[in-house]
């Protein structure tokens, strides 16, 4: 059975069962935070549990790092609908130990590229537009100081309202246990 016909007869069933009824809770988060994280396997639970968090407690938003890499992308963009929009009052951004994206270099990944099949006129193309890939797929050294930079770079947007607290945590993904790293308070 394929992954996607294991989901859908699951789901089936989850739905028959009122399953999801345990779940019911509204779009704005009672805890009135959004949350700024990595897309890492070890977060899927042990991140709301370590912070004890249920489910409507918070706005989580996930991707490889969790980086705002443009201030204007969709990551940013999806903060500032939580604080406008869903009645979010605090910012938490929480990178963790042994991260993928920690001393991620762009050449390999490029090379995985090339090997699936990816063709070097791609890569000039993009570069011509004024693409910068390397650039792009460049990670960080070190978590702490890229939390930090995510905070500045939130704290700092021409669009987030004042008096909103941005918090920097790094969480270590074994015993989630929380490092501040910045405390929005004091801000
Ligand atoms: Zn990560």
């Amino acid at each position: 059975m394929t992954i996607l016909n294991e989901i859908l007869d699951y789901n089936h069933k989850f739905v028959e069962d009122h399953e999801y009824e345990k779940y019911e809770t509204t779009k704005f988060p009672n805890k009135k935070m959004v949350i700024l994280t990595c897309m890492d396997t070890r977060l899927l639970e042990l991140l709301p549990k370590a912070l004890n968090l249920g489910n409507g407690d918070a706005k989580i938003i996930k991707d490889a790092g969790a980086l705002v890499s443009h201030p204007f992308g969709s990551v940013m963009r999806s903060i500032l609908v939580a604080v406008y929009q869903l009645k979010a009052q605090e910012v938490l951004v929480v990178g963790h130990h042994d991260c993928g994206m920690s001393g991620m270099k762009p050449e390999p990944v490029i090379e995985s590229m090339k090997d699936r099949g990816i063709s070097d006129e791609t890569f000039e193309t993009l570069s011509y537009s004024g693409i910068d890939i390397k650039q792009w797929l460049q990670g960080f050294e070190n978590v702490s100081e890229s939390v930090a930079h995510s905070v500045d770079v939130i704290k700092h947007h021409p669009l987030l309202p004042s008096g909103v607290p941005v918090h920097g945590l790094v969480i270590d993904p074994k015993t989630g246990k929380l490092d501040l790293v910045v405390d929005g308070y004091k801000n």
